[in-house]
């Protein structure tokens, strides 16, 4: 009713102000002996400014019309009546309302403003929240709470979240539209944090939307019940549209930081090599989430020898209690819950999620938590680890902020396995070191311990053999050539083992004399001339008249020729026949066995040098051997700086060239 009265007011000033004005300015020409004032046009438009201005557009319009209607009968043709215009009169008149329409809609609008701005510094709220909606839970979390009366200070409004529709500011968020609650003690959706006495007061809700998104909620409570009015709800709304578009460009804004921030951690465990201690990795993983989450509180457990998931790091502002469980290993429920390969990130509200473990949650209530992701790590199928990040406050995740975490806790995934599979390879690598170690050990004893009784055996098989103690019947001989043969063949393979584990050993060094290879050639061939003998064979030898002097262990190179010498006749269907050439060219010496049995085929003369490898020949099924004859050959000629050569015809025969230096004198 009072507006009403208030506003009929102020129309009759308007109008009465015009009248005013005119008869003072009607007094004035009298006074001054004029027909009228000239310049009357240009104040009544100023006039209807002011009115605009103080009084508003309405009472301003009206008073446009009454010095319209006192400028016909007073002003343009000063004769006291209506009509009866000069066609000048009429755009004088019709110019001086346009200019005064002008006028007041100008001055409307920035009166406006004006009273929009002073409302904003007015609106005296006791309690400010602002809530944001977190789109992947679905859910309203506050922000931010400022509280200026006691009522409010002394409850903490952080632990409530809200859903669509739930709460004051959950309906505003669900309609989309501002709510005003006059008095929220006694409206049912009116939701306080658990335990506190509802409070009389106001409460108005403003959604913050910008291009159909919504941001959040604004909401403002005052104590008393109408203590906001609908008058304050321009200012809020505009204040909420404000903050709407803040917030999207702060958000902008720190996703470009917190991208870079991934980056950068992202960067620091790629470029960790074996180097790294474990525990720097972890701690370095453990960091990086600290920095992105900006998390009250991080854990990160990982999967160890022992099938165990280990606290590997922990961290943050703030640390649980003494009392919170720390090494504790997890069950088999509790890691497939973590590992469940449908779940990229686990948000939970610790004090209501019913799926979350009891060990979690009790760690949580120990902190105090109110907010927890769990990212598990996986690097391809494997389940690494994982991750919990806690805050104390309820919080809510943007995707891209999870997705960013979650890009994290793969890198991490990745850098913990690479140095899981580092470590173990490197364990491996030791007990095969240790267990070559031991079998080279056992063969230096082994063939160390045969070499002996063998010699006695073939000692006393020669002195049977030459007559020395007493003539034997022709079959005893037969048999005595035999057992030479053997014992031969067995010592060749003696002293080879021996001369392997020393090779490979590197403990004892060659013994290097200046030799002629003449000499040792001619060793090879009576070793080898038992078993020639035996099986009906040939030999041709062409040996140069000068000495072929070399620089060489001559042990190893009689077992280096023994070995040439024996495949020779190991390796011929028939009786062998063999040709050995030693001579002198181009300053090299060169000693070549030849002989005309099985041949090698092309495809197995490149490996025919490596340790072990034998040419798999059905027709030698009964040719022994163990194929580390060539390959201990090679070891001993490259070692003095010779090297030796295969040529072969299958079927036709071999050539092994033998080649070193000439020593100098
Ligand atoms: P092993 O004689 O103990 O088998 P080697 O290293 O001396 O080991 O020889 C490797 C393989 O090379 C032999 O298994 C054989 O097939 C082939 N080989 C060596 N010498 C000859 C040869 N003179 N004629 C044909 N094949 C040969």
């Amino acid at each position: 009713m009072s507006g009403m009265v208030r506003r009929g007011l102020s129309y009759l000033a308007a109008v009465g102000a015009v009248f005013a004005v005119a008869a003072a300015l009607g007094l004035a020409a009298w006074a001054l002996r004029i027909d009228r004032v000239e310049t009357y046009l240009l104040i009544f438009v100023l006039l209807a400014g002011g009115i605009a201005w103080r009084l508003g557009r309405g009472p301003a319009v009206a008073a446009t019309v009454a010095f319209a209607l006192v400028s016909d009968y007073f002003f343009l043709q000063p004769r006291f009546g209506f009509g009866g215009w000069t066609s000048s009169d009429a755009v004088r008149l019709l110019t001086g309302v346009l200019a005064a329409a002008a006028v007041i809609q100008f001055v409307h609008v920035s009166r406006g403003r004006q009273i929009l701005l002073e409302k904003r510094k007015e609106i005296d709220y006791q309690h400010f929240r602002l809530y944001r909606w977190d789109e992947s839970a679905e859910r309203l979390v506050l922000v931010k709470s400022v509280a200026r009366a006691a009522p409010y200070a002394s409850v903490d409004w952080y632990t409530v979240t809200l859903g669509l529709g739930e709460g004051i500011t959950g309906v505003a968020a669900k309609t989309r539209r501002s709510l005003l609650v006059p008095d929220a003690s006694q409206d049912p959706r009116m939701v306080y944090p658990a335990g506190t006495t509802p409070i009389e007061e106001s409460v108005l809700s403003v959604p913050m939307v910008t291009q159909d998104r919504l941001f959040g909620v604004l909401t403002l409570a005052r104590i008393g019940a109408a203590s906001l009015r609908v008058e304050d709800l321009p200012v809020m709304e505009s204040i909420a549209a404000q903050t709407a578009l803040a917030l999207a460009n702060a958000e902008q804004y720190a996703e470009a930081e917190q991208t870079i921030k991934a980056l950068t951690t992202i960067e620091a465990l790629q470029s960790t090599d074996g180097v790294v201690p474990a525990t720097e990795i972890e701690g370095r993983i453990l960091q990086g989430f600290l920095d992105l989450s900006q998390a009250d509180l991080a854990t990160l457990r990982v999967l160890r020898g022992d099938g165990r998931y280990h606290l590997a790091a922990s961290g943050g502002r703030f640390r649980p209690s003494d009392g919170a469980p720390a090494d504790e290993p997890l069950t088999a429920a509790q890691v497939a819950w973590l590992a469940d390969p449908k779940v990229p990130a686990d948000i939970v509200d610790p004090r209501s999620d019913q799926k979350l473990p009891e060990w979690a949650r009790r760690v949580r209530e120990l902190a105090g938590v109110s907010a927890s992701v769990y990212l598990p790590m996986r690097a391809g199928q494997r389940f690494v680890g994982f991750v919990g990040l806690d805050w104390r406050r309820p919080r809510w995740f943007r995707p891209e902020q999870l997705g960013r975490l979650q890009l994290l806790a793969a890198q991490a995934a990745i850098a913990l396995d690479t140095r899981q599979a580092l470590e173990r390879e490197r364990s491996r690598v030791e007990a095969l070191a240790e267990l070559e170690h031991e079998r080279r050990e056992f063969m230096q004893i082994a063939s160390h311990e045969l070499r002996t009784p063998l010699t006695v055996i073939r000692g006393y098989a020669s002195l049977l053999e030459d007559g020395s103690l007493g003539s034997m019947p022709p079959m005893a001989q037969q048999a005595l050539h035999t057992l030479m043969d053997k014992s031969s063949e067995m010592r060749v393979q003696v002293e080879r083992m021996l001369l392997l584990a020393r090779l490979e050993d590197g403990a004892a060094a060659p013994r290097m004399t200046k030799l002629d290879l003449r000499k040792v050639v001619n060793g090879a061939l009576d070793r080898v001339d038992p078993q020639l003998r035996l099986r009906k064979g040939r030999l041709a030898v062409k040996l140069a008249d000068a000495p072929l002097m070399v620089m060489g262990d001559s042990e190893q190179l009689a077992s280096a020729l023994d070995n040439l010498l024996q495949n020779a006749v190991k390796f011929s269907p028939g009786p062998p026949e063999i040709e050995v050439v030693g001579d002198r060219q181009d300053g090299r010496v060169r000693v070549v066995v030849r002989d005309h049995g099985v041949g090698i085929a092309r495809e197995a003369r490149s490996r025919l040098f490596e340790k072990f490898y034998r040419v798999s020949n059905p027709q030698l099924q009964n040719a022994a051997g163990t194929g580390i004859g060539l390959y201990l050959v090679r070891q001993v000629v490259e070692g003095l700086g010779g090297r030796v050569e295969v040529e072969s015809q299958p079927g036709q025969g071999s050539a092994f060239e033998i080649e070193l230096p000439v020593a100098q004198d």
